[in-house]
Formats: structure tokens, C-alpha cells, sequence
């Protein structure tokens, strides 16, 4: 546990203290890529914990992932140590589950009610075509609820029931929510109910890195909150500690035509005059963009010629003699498909990677299988038996269909994987394991410990940080990502711009980005252009890769210290 009282708000600059100790009431918090948003939060909730008396049972914190959820639990804990059990963290989908079990009575639900699995929710659609409301009758005579459900059904309960609102008002007296930004309708419908208009929510965000739009998110509510919340303070946090002065140079540059955020700034608290330029590398084909990132990741972390030949792996010894590991850095890309060419040449290469695309846990092949044969296996540990399962089922479907599912025995396995460190923390709790499942909104399986390369989808990299970002892909038509011949609206577009900024902004030591002249999509090979967002970037801020360098950078000082 770390130090409480005065000493709480030390590792906060004087903005970050402002927005933690500002008094109750509205708060919103514009901040930033890398202005310590998480930490600015936590030191908030730990404060008023701390110093003002406010009851820990009394605080509710909402984030949008598990992953994002159990980073705050983590952070919370270090800071307040075992009272910070008793504050309700969670994702909007865990918190309307909570109201959703304290009142299944009131909205109709029977004693076994439970989340619909994905065959569940395909037969009630397929019953019922495209009707809603009757897709939703046939889950609810079955006692079944699917996700939005675990949202939309608390609202319209609160929304007849002014007793329950003031409960629940009564019960959750602060109220944190992390990425505001990226709520919908719903959620915030919820929100509204559950915290008064003069309530002490604290909302923090960046409406430049809104990136969900396409499931229903609108940051017109993050826009809008001194409208909504009378008497709103209003704090913004523009000191970046994550990136080097060139990479914060190039995002603010790649934003700014479209910033949502009035007068946006974004000073670098690092001003390092060695920070290398961001790297960009124009490259011939798709083939040429992977080599490139395979040869630059081969000189930085400089132990690749070590590695032992028999097994293809990387001696770990030989890669902290680099300075670098390979768990430093991280390839982003607008769209999975990109993946393949980048994790074959790594592959070739020797270089252990690790991938995270935005895919739900519920989604990946297997899994929904595995949970389906769970419910008749016996007692126990859950971890011994999805072990057991999988064993069971990949004897089984060692002949690759099942109800028209393509499944190998790899992917009974890799979601064995998937599923086992979520089934040691649950213990031996079926009903409470398969809910997770369900409700889930994101794979996990980044290990930041694992020695790998990372590679993910831009969405998926939102809120993380890397030591090496390569950005791949900037090309017209792929980022921004639109179909041929399509013209996107302005408001794709910005939106694409933001995706654009969420990766650079990963950075911290070092960017590289790269296009590929050719490159294959929708049936046919194409000839690229470089994005647009680009252009808007002085070239001062850049160092031209590839003409200049050949096969392997000479150049010691890309080397990362
Ligand atoms: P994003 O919008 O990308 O999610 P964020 O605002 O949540 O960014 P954080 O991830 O909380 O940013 O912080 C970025 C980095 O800056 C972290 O490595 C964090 O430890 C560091 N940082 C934040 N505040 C400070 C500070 N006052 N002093 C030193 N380092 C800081
Ligand atoms: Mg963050």
C-alpha cells in the first residue's frame, strides 16, 4: 500500500491535483493521449477515500473492458489498499448485471434466468426475423436476457420507478466513468438515472479518441455535459508524459483539422533534443512493409542472430542484452486481414508475437463450445475441467464440423487457453464462469509479460502504451478505411482521423509508419496512395526510411536506451 494523507497527491502535476481534489459535484475531465487519465482517476477516488471520508461502498467506478476495469481495481488497491474492496468497479455491462440480479422479480424474470448463450440468441432470431420486440418475447419466455438487455432492462425498470432511482442515488454517491467519450444511448440513459443532474460525477475522456461510433457510441454526450449536469467544473489535462516531443508533435499536427476539443493542446513533458523524428517508411509492396518491420524490430533488439536455430526461439538472455524486448513493441493496423504478411515474416524471422484483435471472448472459435459442454460436466475446479472438456472434444471433433462450425483441434485449444486463467480466478463457480463469458467485452490474451511482439487491431491498442509503435497500412482506402469507390462522410472520416491518432499516440520512445505502394483488397491487387492524414504532418517531423537505409539501419542512435 502506498503512502495516504498528504503524500497521496505528490505524483500528480498541479492540473492532474486539480481535477483529483476538486470538490464534489459535476466534474469533467478533458484530457489528452497520455495525460494520466487512469492515474489522475484513481488518485481521485483514492483521495476522497482517504482525506474527505467518503465511504469507500459509496463509490462506483464504471470503464468500458474488463481489462480496463481490473487495471483500476489493480491501481485502486495499491493506493488504498484493503478498503478499496468495498468500491463497486466495473463495466457498464457488470454494473447493470448487479442492478439486473437485485431486481429480476420486478422486470419478469424467473428464478433461473440467465445470459443467452450465442446458439440461444441465434434461435430466437431466426424465429423471429428481424422483429426486435418478438426476439426479445422469445428470450424472455425462455428466462433469457441477451447483453444489451443487461443494460436496457435497468433503465426502463429506473425509468418506472422513481423509489428505486433514489436507492440506487443513496447506495452510489460518487460516480467515475472512465472513457466517456465512447458511452451510447443507453449507458447513458443509465448514467442519467442513476446520478442526480447536481450528482458528484466525475466523467473523464478525450472526444478526439471517440472510435466507437459504429456500435452506437456518441461523444455528442461527452460534448454536452455541462448542459446535462448543472454546475459542471470543467478541467483539462494537456501534459503528455507518454511520447517523445516529435511523436506528440505529429499526433496534435494529425488531429487538428477535425479536433473535437476547443483549442486543443497537447504539451510533450518530455523534451528529450536526441528524440529520434518519427520513422516512415514507403514501401514497394505488402511483402516489402512486413520485411521492413521484421529488419528494424531484427537491429533494435539486436539479440535475433543469438536465438537457437533448432528451436526458433528467442533466448531471452540474448534480448535483455538489447535494451529492447520484444514485449516493448507493438504493430498496429487498421484491419486484422493486415496481420497475416507482418506475423508470417515475423514468424520466419524467429520473433515470438503475441495478437490481440477486438474480437469478444464469446466470439472466438470453440469457446461457446466448450461453455455449452461445461454446464453437464461434473464438480470441481473450473480450470481442471475446461482442461477436461477440451481434451474430451478435441478427440471428438478431430473430424472438423460441428453444426456447421469449421473446428479444428488448435481451436479447442487455443480457447481452452483463452478460458483457463479466467476459470482459476473464478474457482469452481459454473454459473458465474459462463456469465462471464458472456458478458465479456474483449479478449485478453496481451500477456504484457509474454516476450512477444504485439500486434493489434488500432481499436484494440486504445489505452495502451508501447516503448516501438509501428503503424502499417497508411494508405487511402485502408486508414481511412472505406470501400472503392465510396465516398465516406465527413463524420466517418473524423472518425477515422481519431483512429488514426489513437495510434499514433501509442508511441513512446519510437513511431514508425509505412505504406505499401500495391496492395491486395476486395479481389484484386491495387495500386495505393499514402492516407491523407499524412499530409497534414510537417515533414520536418519525419526521418524517410527505405531510399535512404538500407537492408538494416545503420544509423546506433534508433537504437533504444
Ligand atoms: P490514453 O488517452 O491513451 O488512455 P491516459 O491519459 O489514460 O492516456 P495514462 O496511461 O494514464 O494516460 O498515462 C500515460 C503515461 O504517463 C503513463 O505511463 C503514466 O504513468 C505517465 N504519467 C501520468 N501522469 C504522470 C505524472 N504526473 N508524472 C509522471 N508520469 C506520469
Ligand atoms: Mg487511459
Amino acid at each position: 500500500m502506498e503512502e495516504v494523507g498528504t503524500g497521496l497527491l505528490d505524483r500528480l502535476d498541479a492540473m492532474q491535483r486539480v481535477a483529483a481534489s476538486a470538490p464534489g459535484g459535476p466534474l469533467l475531465i478533458v484530457a489528452g493521449p497520455g495525460t494520466g487519465k487512469t492515474r489522475t482517476l484513481t488518485h481521485r477516488i483514492a483521495y476522497l477515500c482517504a482525506e474527505l471520508g467518503v465511504f469507500p461502498h459509496r463509490c462506483l467506478a464504471i470503464t468500458f473492458t474488463r481489462r480496463a476495469a481490473g487495471e483500476l481495481r489493480e491501481r485502486l488497491d495499491s493506493l488504498l489498499g484493503d478498503v478499496a474492496e468495498d468500491i463497486t468497479v466495473g463495466t457498464f455491462h457488470s454494473v447493470g448485471l448487479a442492478i439486473l440480479k437485485e431486481n429480476a422479480k420486478a422486470v419478469g424474470l424467473g428464478a433461473n434466468w440467465r445470459i443467452a448463450d450465442e446458439n440461444e440468441r441465434a434461435e430466437a432470431r431466426e424465429q423471429a426475423g428481424d422483429d426486435d420486440q418478438a426476439y426479445a418475447k422469445l428470450l424472455r419466455q425462455q428466462d433469457l436476457v441477451d447483453l444489451d438487455d443487461l443494460i436496457s432492462l435497468p433503465v426502463a425498470l429506473l425509468r418506472d420507478d422513481p423509489a428505486l432511482v433514489e436507492k440506487y442515488r443513496r447506495h452510489w454517491q460518487w460516480i467515475f466513468v472512465d472513457e466517456y467519450q465512447d458511452v451510447d444511448e443507453t449507458q447513458y440513459e443509465l448514467l442519467r438515472l442513476l446520478s442526480p443532474r447536481d450528482g458528484n460525477l466525475c466523467a473523464i475522456g478525450d472526444p478526439d479518441q471517440a472510435i466507437y461510433s459504429f456500435r452506437g457510441a456518441d461523444v455528442k454526450y461527452f460534448l454536452r455535459f455541462n448542459e446535462d449536469f448543472v454546475d459542471a467544473r470543467l478541467v483539462r489535462l494537456t501534459r503528455n508524459y507518454r511520447s517523445s516531443a516529435p511523436i506528440v508533435a505529429a499526433a496534435v499536427q494529425a488531429i487538428a483539422p477535425t479536433s473535437l476539443v476547443n483549442g486543443r493542446r497537447l504539451d510533450p513533458a518530455r523534451l528529450d533534443p536526441e528524440a529520434p523524428l518519427v520513422g516512415r517508411y514507403p514501401a514497394a509492396s505488402v511483402a516489402d512493409e512486413a520485411d521492413f518491420v521484421v529488419r528494424t524490430i531484427d537491429d533494435m533488439v539486436g539479440g535475433l542472430s543469438h536465438r537457437s536455430l533448432d528451436s526458433g526461439r528467442v533466448d531471452s538472455r540474448s534480448i535483455a542484452a538489447g535494451n529492447l524486448s520484444f514485449s516493448d513493441i507493438a504493430v498496429l493496423y487498421r484491419t486484422d486481414a493486415q496481420s497475416g504478411p507482418i506475423v508470417e515474416a515475423l514468424a520466419r524471422a524467429g520473433v515470438p508475437v503475441q495478437k490481440r484483435s477486438h474480437n469478444r471472448l464469446r466470439d472466438r472459435p470453440g469457446v461457446q463450445l466448450i461453455a455449452r459442454e461445461l454446464r453437464h460436466a461434473g464438480g470441481g475446479a473450473l480450470a481442471t475441467r475446461v482442461k477436461q472438456t477440451a481434451e474430451a472434444l478435441a478427440q471428438r471433433f478431430a473430424a472438423p464440423t460441428l453444426d456447421g462450425e469449421q473446428l479444428a483441434p488448435e481451436d479447442i485449444w487455443t480457447a481452452a487457453d483463452l478460458l483457463r486463467p479466467l476459470a482459476q480466478r473464478i474457482g469452481d463457480d459454473l454459473p458465474r464462469f459462463l456469465q462471464e463469458i458472456a458478458t465479456g467485452a474483449e479478449v485478453d490474451a496481451l500477456d504484457p509479460r509474454a516476450e512477444a511482439v504485439n500486434l493489434l487491431t488500432l481499436h484494440a491498442a486504445k489505452g495502451l502504451e508501447f516503448p516501438v509503435v509501428f503503424l502499417v497500412g497508411c494508405e487511402d482506402g485502408l486508414l481511412p478505411l472505406r470501400w472503392p469507390g465510396a465516398t465516406p462522410e465527413a463524420e466517418e472520416l473524423a472518425e477515422e482521423r481519431r483512429l488514426f491518432f489513437v495510434g499514433l499516440t501509442r508511441a513512446q520512445d519510437r513511431l514508425y509508419v509505412s505504406h505499401a505502394a500495391r496492395r491486395f483488397r476486395h479481389g484484386s491487387e491495387r495500386e495505393q496512395s499514402p492516407t491523407p492524414f499524412l499530409d497534414v504532418i510537417d515533414s520536418g517531423l519525419f526521418e524517410r526510411l527505405g531510399d535512404t537505409v538500407p537492408a538494416r539501419p545503420k544509423d546506433r542512435q534508433l537504437r533504444l536506451l
